[in-house]
């Protein structure tokens, strides 16, 4: 996150200017992460919780991460069973107003998840008809066949929704292994999909959501700030 010294980020995001801020913060009136600040150089950032004269700094910042989903965690903010993504942030993280998952993975699934408090982007990325691709790596019961890449690529009907999925890519990596990219998000879409050849899912892996790729140097269940160039690919 963009850090700041204190003064400047408290005039920024409040009604107080710098000389005020020096006044509040001779007087002990200024607490970040709920320890009494006297430095204007301190630095801080979106995630420091800052307090004057009582009040919670409004934190209008927008926040977007990449998080490696582990398999097991669910793609919630809350479950009675299971751990959620939400569980995985650090305490500040997770109290960012109005912070959400942009786009779901199964339980069982894992790799790329996007969080944002942004819903504008989110809704961006996810809506119907934003045709953004999501990238997947799946690891297959069965052998794969060629037969595959033209089902894929024609769509399947779906009795339930009553829909044909969209054209999707299928690449044959070996005898069971598959990429595919898709452009929407149905439900257990992929997994419904190998269904067809009575084919299980063993293992389904998010690679990358548009041009926003999973970080390879993230472990599962850690996460990181998108770069400026990550966040350009898609805005
Ligand atoms: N398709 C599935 O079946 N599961 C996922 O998590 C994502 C796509």
């Amino acid at each position: 996150a963009k850090r700041a010294r204190l003064d400047r980020f408290i005039s920024q995001h409040s009604h107080f200017d710098k000389r005020q801020v020096r006044a509040l913060l001779a007087r002990g009136e200024v607490l970040v992460d709920g320890v009494i600040a006297r430095d204007i150089q301190q630095q801080v950032d979106a995630f420091s919780h800052i307090c004057v004269a009582g009040e919670v700094l409004q934190d209008r910042q927008p926040h977007y991460l990449m998080l490696h989903k582990p398999v097991g965690v669910v793609s919630a903010t809350i479950d009675e069973q299971h751990r959620t993504v939400f569980d995985l942030l650090d305490e500040k993280v997770r109290s960012i107003e109005g912070l959400h998952i942009v786009g779901r993975l199964d339980l069982n699934s894992s790799g790329l998840i996007l969080l944002s408090n942004d819903g504008r982007w989110s809704q961006q990325l996810t809506a119907p008809g934003s045709k953004v691709e999501k990238h997947y790596r799946v690891g297959l019961a069965n052998p794969l066949e060629q037969g595959y890449i033209d089902a894929f690529a024609a769509g399947m009907y779906f009795e339930f929704e009553q829909i044909t999925t969209q054209p999707a890519r299928l690449d044959i990596i070996d005898a069971h292994t598959a990429e595919v990219w898709l452009t929407e998000g149905r439900y257990h879409q992929i997994k419904r999909m190998f269904g067809r050849f009575r084919n299980p899912v063993l293992s389904l892996h998010r690679c990358a959501i548009g041009d926003i790729t999973l970080d390879q140097q993230l472990q599962p269940g850690q996460y990181r700030a998108l770069t400026t160039s990550e966040l350009q690919s898609h805005n």
